[in-house]
């Protein structure tokens, strides 16, 4: 049995329906803060399967006890957390406690149950900026990622790779995502963002579900082909197969692994509003507004890594990513509410 904390939540629902798909029993640790029980109910009623959520923090060590106590689990894949980069700027304690904090926590109650097998979701941020490479391979070192955010996940890759370091039976993988988008192909379970969305692609789809009146579009002069940023787009049921993958190959080995996934490619915010109008047959208003503090001007995965060594790649293009993100959101303009 898996046991996958922050499941409910957007990539974590994804990676849970396709953990059940290949076969696995699935045990959902979350405290539904950003994220709806309904996910659940939908994988499981889109599986024919039963993931068993269970409502709780992981920074709960006796619930993690018991969870752990009562269940054979072999592995853990540990999604939960905060992710609003703005907002970490402004509540930087809330995110250590809950990222940092809670990832201890989870790390001593596995450590004392003897469940030392753990798939962790970093970030492309770890990079931080890098001399101003564009193309980020695993072998280059940490950076210094800008917000506080990012900073918990440098943190708590360097946790991980000191836990593993004095206790050789751990094995962990580290896998950072690029910009993860699009949903469930059936247009049953996507991304529910509460409020209004800070990410690009949730923010387009409520303009063009009529929630939001236009895009801002975050500076059209920096040194790339159109002007606008560019970012490697991942559709998240490749970034769930990732995860399978990640899962299966460490199952019978010990040490860390880190893999960089994402497509190897950049697309502009330009081409994404491109594509998001090709999918939902309608113009998306856009102006161009100053540059968003923070951004860099261009990266993307080098995927090869992944490709050697888990026979993972993406499968899904672009316009794929946002006929299905579309889908999801006409289906449930509200979302799960
Ligand atoms: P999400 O907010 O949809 O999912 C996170 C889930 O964790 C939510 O269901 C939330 O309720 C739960 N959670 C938060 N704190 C918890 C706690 N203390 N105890 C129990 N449950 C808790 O976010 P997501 O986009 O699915 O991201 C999943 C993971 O991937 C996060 O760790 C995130 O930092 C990481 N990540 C996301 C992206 C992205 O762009 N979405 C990119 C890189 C990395
Ligand atoms: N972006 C934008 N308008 C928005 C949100 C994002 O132009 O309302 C741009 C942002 O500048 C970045 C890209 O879209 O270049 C992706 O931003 P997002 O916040 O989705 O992901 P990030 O790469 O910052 O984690």
């Amino acid at each position: 049995m898996i046991l996958v904390t922050g499941g409910a939540g957007y990539i974590g629902s994804h990676t849970v329906l396709t953990l059940l798909q290949h076969g696995h029993d699935v045990l959902v640790l979350d405290n539904l803060c950003n994220s709806s029980a309904e996910a659940i109910h939908r994988v499981n009623r889109l599986t024919g399967k039963n993931a068993r959520l269970i409502e709780g923090d992981i920074r709960n060590r006796a619930l993690l006890d018991q969870i752990l106590g009562e269940h054979p689990i072999r592995a853990v894949i540990h999604f939960a957390g905060l992710k609003a980069v703005g907002e970490s700027v402004q509540k930087p304690l809330a995110y250590y406690d809950n990222n940092v904090g809670g990832s201890i926590t989870l790390i001593e109650a596995m450590q004392a149950a003897g469940v030392k097998n753990l798939v962790f979701s970093s970030s492309a941020t770890v990079y931080g900026e890098q001399g101003g490479a564009r193309e980020y391979t695993e072998t280059m070192p940490l950076g210094v990622p800008s917000s506080p955010y990012g900073k918990t996940k440098v943190m708590i890759e360097t946790i991980l790779g000191d836990t593993a370091h004095a206790d050789p039976a751990w094995t962990i993988a580290l896998l950072r995502y690029f910009n993860p988008v699009g949903a469930h192909e059936s247009g049953d379970i996507g991304e529910d963002p509460q409020g209004i969305p800070n990410n690009l692609v949730p923010y387009i789809s409520q303009v063009a579900v009529g929630r939001l009146e236009r895009l801002a579009v975050y500076g059209d002069d920096y040194d790339t082909p159109d002007g606008t940023c560019l970012r490697d787009y991942i559709h998240v049921m490749d970034l769930a197969a990732g995860h399978v993958k990640a899962l299966e190959h460490i199952a019978d080995k010990t040490g860390v692994y880190t893999w960089n996934l994402g497509s190897g490619t950049g697309s502009s915010v330009l081409d994404v509003v491109r594509a998001y109008e090709k999918a939902c047959g309608k113009a998306i208003p856009y102006t161009i507004a100053p540059r968003r503090a923070g951004d860099l001007p261009a990266f993307w995965a080098n995927p090869e890594k992944a490709a050697r060594e888990l026979g993972w790649r993406t499968e899904r293009s672009l316009d794929d990513m946002m006929a299905d993100t579309w889908r999801w959101q006409a289906k449930n303009p509200q979302g799960y509410r």
